[in-house]
């Protein structure tokens, strides 16, 4: 049997006002946040669904339901904690995580080293086998209009 498992989610939310802007687990300075149920930190819920795929296990919606008042306003680092735990309940490691984050605006570069640290320490795998690349989307459809925000991520899982 092959040793490695991939996983790759995807996720977007709107840009609403009067909400947080948290990418990554990092807070970054906008005029706007991100609207769902949590604290819609798109990045991390992309890199758990791409775990959770990895690992062959329900996707983020149906082991964190929005229905339920025990994830509103919830951290996504603690759910992402929570994730990393489920899997190596079942014996698997992470391997490296790749991600792109699509937004017209802000700027996401002055972010990202900060990022991949926060990711690192929740994780607990080394900044270097984490990758966030952030990229614009030309201006074009909702994401390009700066209505939202989108990404995905791949992840490698495996078992020693
Ligand atoms: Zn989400």
């Amino acid at each position: 049997m092959i040793p490695y498992r991939i996983g790759m989610g995807y996720d977007i939310h709107r840009l609403e006002e009067n909400r947080d802007l948290i990418i990554g687990g990092v807070k970054i300075p906008y005029e706007k946040g991100l609207l769902g149920h949590s604290d819609a930190d798109v990045l991390i819920h992309a890199i758990i669904d791409a775990l959770l795929g990895a690992a062959g296990l329900p996707d983020i919606g149906t082991i964190f339901p929005d229905t339920d008042e025990a994830f509103k306003d919830a951290d996504s680092t603690v759910l992402l904690g929570k994730v990393c735990d489920m899997l190596s309940e079942k014996g698997y490691k992470i391997g490296n995580i790749d991600s792109n984050i699509i937004a017209q605006a802000p700027k996401m570069m002055p972010y990202i080293k900060d990022m991949k640290q926060r990711l690192s320490e929740v994780m607990n795998i080394p900044a270097e086998n984490i990758s966030v690349k952030a990229k614009t989307n030309e201006k074009m459809d909702a994401v390009g209009e700066k209505l939202a925000i989108e990404a995905n991520a791949a992840a490698i899982i495996y078992k020693e």
